[in-house]
């Protein structure tokens, strides 16, 4: 059995993100089609969900989504969940 070399699930979602120009960030590990895939201890984890969550230190409500258009964009400010959405449609964003 091989030694994973990232411990968690954050390291390899930081060890696979490149920061581009404009303050986004891509994904530059293994894909599943257009999609970001991330492998960890035997299970699948959606990316942009642990973006989100090691910005804003909360689990998301809903889908995660980059708000700044970017597919897969995996900036942790640019990426919002259903109650940022829910928020900022509330204060006319
Ligand atoms: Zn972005």
């Amino acid at each position: 059995m091989s030694i994973d070399p990232h411990p968690t699930p954050e390291a390899k979602l930081a060890r696979f993100t490149e920061h581009t120009s404009g303050g986004h960030a891509r994904w530059t590990g293994p894909r599943n089609g257009p999609a970001p895939r991330l492998r960890h201890s035997g299970r699948q984890w959606r990316i942009l969900d642990l973006a989100f969550r090691v910005r804003w230190g909360r689990e998301p409500v809903g889908p995660v989504r980059p708000g700044c258009g970017v597919p897969w964009c995996l900036a942790g400010e640019h990426l919002e969940d259903a109650r940022d959405r829910k928020a900022f449609r509330a204060i006319g964003l």
